[in-house]
């Protein structure tokens, strides 16, 4: 966010920036564009493309300049994309995992192992294990991870949510005991605490909890791994 200041403008670019923020966004534009060489409208958007992660204002350029030559339908539909995605999409009831549904297509199949709840920080990391088609339990995504040092705390995540599905398997979908936990937070200092903080209210409910392997990951060779990917492996070692 300060990498604009290289222009003449960087007084602009931060009263664009700061009147994207503004509330109403409607009087701050105008106060841009006495300063921008661009349209109100064409620094309001640039600003906009410009607080996405790693975006800077030269790619903010070139995406509002992407915009302004495509046709309106495409425009619009982009336009419509993001509100839908804030407007329809929400998070299951039972795992906060994104939805359309008030339940998400996972909980509601039928077909699912339903004893078996695997947990993950974030809805990307569900999306990238079932990518795999290697597991058919449910999940239950955390929205995060302890931080004590943020101040995150288990009330800031869904640990309620999850430990409620074991306490009353009404809540489970089925209404199905949950018999094993598979523990599936990264494996970071914040992602061990965690598990271990999860790991000791779990199994004080009497369920099963593992937790995902870790080592060496497939195709590579042993002397390029650092040292704790080599603990991990010759600690979760299997027999054969
Ligand atoms: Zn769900």
């Amino acid at each position: 966010m300060d990498r604009p200041r290289t222009r003449k403008s960087s007084e602009a670019s931060a009263t664009a920036l700061g009147g994207a923020a503004a509330p109403g966004g409607g009087a701050a534009p105008g106060e841009a564009s006495a300063r921008s060489a661009y349209p109100a409208a064409v620094e309001r958007l640039i600003a906009e493309f410009a607080r996405l992660p790693g975006v800077g204002r030269r790619s903010a350029e070139r995406l509002a300049f992407y915009i302004l030559k495509s046709d309106e339908p495409a425009a619009i539909g982009l336009a419509r994309a993001i509100h839908d995605v804030k407007k329809l999409v929400k998070h299951c009831r039972v795992c906060s995992n994104l939805s359309d549904d008030d339940l998400c297509a996972v909980c509601a199949d039928p077909r699912r192992d339903r004893s078996r709840v695997l947990v993950v920080e974030q809805p990307k990391d569900l999306i990238a294990l079932e990518q795999t088609g290697m597991y058919r339990g449910l999940y239950h995504v955390l929205m995060g991870r302890l931080s004590p040092l943020d101040g995150i705390g288990p009330a800031d995540l869904t640990v309620d949510d999850l430990l409620r599905r074991i306490d009353k398997p009404d809540d489970n979908p089925g209404g199905t005991k949950v018999e094993e936990v598979i523990l599936g937070l990264n494996p970071t200092v914040e992602g061990d605490g965690t598990s271990m903080y999860l790991a000791e209210q779990l199994k004080k409910r009497g369920v099963r909890v593992s937790r995902l392997a870790r080592g060496l990951p497939t195709g590579s060779s042993l002397e390029f791994a650092n040292r704790a990917v080599l603990a991990d492996a010759i600690q979760g070692r299997r027999s054969m």
